[in-house]
């Protein structure tokens, strides 16, 4: 297959590139305009493969994309490229209504175009894989509201939308012109939500990375409120081999859900991260001295949990990796590649709080 991959500079879009050249045949061409948060030494590892190729081109611009569908001819595109950072989208959300909206507009556009050209066979087997997220949900009832665990339910593909922020609010928006172009035009379209991922190559404005520097650089480790709200925490790699699976064997039309059955209190991530650095980097005192409480965020959801039980039965997929395992690798990894943040923040960020 030729998979045209959108946002593949980025965290999750440079795994399920590197996951495609390392572990199948399939071809990769790289759609990526390269903001803040697209870095293409994420890609050192597989940039030279002959099967990887690269255009730096904005999803909002339609006459680059018909020149990128005429030229590489795909049987199949995953759209990951997107603004991602909900403290941003409260900052400033004007590129997140670009973006995540007015792009996937245009490239839906522009694959149903091409694909309308496509003789009857190809036009069958394409697909327009969207991955989404699971803040289009909305939040859940935390453990503190609830009598009961029987009380606790977790997001389902039937689950209602109602998000919660600029960020979430335009991915759901995004999510249902998918689902319009699939309705109304025939497109074949599969949409995935997925929970927090994280792992190497994430870029350190999101909780896990931020932490991890900032506790290595002797900085405050800032918990947003009380640091109560839960995450359903998943490693990036699990979600590209998730990803992978759904753009190959997935059904035309229907939506997945992908978690990690990891929920967790962002105060016990914190310190969980904290007692791994106290083992590898030891100091005087314990990392968790340097947690601090800061303002919370507006509209911060409070729990999100996924059941992913279609994902399991129906396309036969599990996470590898639980948090205690994929947590220590990222930590490790931050630890090896000191040199990737600091490229990645030169000049564009310095961990300072966004969204207030
Ligand atoms: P990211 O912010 O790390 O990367 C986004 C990539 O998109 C970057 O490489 C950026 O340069 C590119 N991009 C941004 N605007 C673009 C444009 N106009 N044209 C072309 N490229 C553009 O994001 P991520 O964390 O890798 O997330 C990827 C996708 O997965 C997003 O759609 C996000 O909503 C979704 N998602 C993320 C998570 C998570 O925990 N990070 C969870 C579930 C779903």
């Amino acid at each position: 297959m030729k998979i045209l991959v959108t946002g593949g500079a980025g965290f999750i879009g440079s795994a399920v590139v590197r996951h495609i050249i390392n572990n199948t045949q399939d071809r990769v061409i790289n759609v990526d305009k390269l903001t803040y948060a697209g870095n293409l030494e994420s890609l050192a590892s597989v940039d030279k493969n002959e099967r990887y190729v690269f255009e730096q081109v904005d999803i909002c611009d339609r006459v680059e994309l018909d020149r990128v569908f005429a030229q590489h001819q795909p049987d199949a595109v995953m759209h990951l490229a997107a603004e991602s950072h909900v403290d941003r989208s409260i900052t400033g959300p004007s590129d997140f209504i670009q973006t995540n909206i007015v792009g996937t507009y245009t490239l839906l556009e522009a694959t149903r175009a091409y694909w309308n050209e496509l003789s009857a066979e190809a036009k069958k087997d394409f697909r327009f894989h969207h991955i989404s997220t699971d803040e289009v949900y909305g939040d859940l009832p935390h453990p503190d509201e609830a009598a009961s665990e029987t009380e606790l339910p977790l997001f389902t593909e039937t689950t209602s939308y109602a998000p919660s922020s600029p960020y979430s609010a335009s991915k759901a928006s995004s999510d249902h012109l998918v689902r319009a172009w699939l309705r109304t035009y025939g497109l074949p379209t599969i949409v995935t939500n997925c929970s927090n991922n994280y792992g190497p190559y994430h870029f350190p404005e999101k909780l896990i990375p931020l932490v991890i520097l900032n506790a290595l650089e002797g900085k405050s480790l800032p918990i947003y409120g009380k640091g109560d709200q839960i995450r359903d925490w998943l490693y990036v790699e699990d979600h590209a081999r998730a990803l992978y699976k759904v753009v190959t064997t997935g059904k035309v039309g229907e939506t997945y859900n992908i978690g990690g059955h990891n929920e967790k209190q962002n105060l016990e991530v914190v310190k969980t991260i904290c007692s791994i650095l106290d083992v590898l980097v030891p100091k005087e005192t314990s990392y968790a001295k340097q947690i601090t409480y800061v303002t919370d965020r507006p509209g911060h959801d409070r729990r999100y949990a996924i059941d992913s039980t279609k994902m399991s039965q129906e396309l036969n997929w599990q996470p590898e990796e639980t948090f205690e395992t994929g947590l220590r690798k990222t930590v490790e990894w931050y630890l090896a590649n000191q040199e990737w943040c600091q490229h990645v923040q030169d000049g564009t960020y310095q961990r300072e709080r966004l969204g207030i």
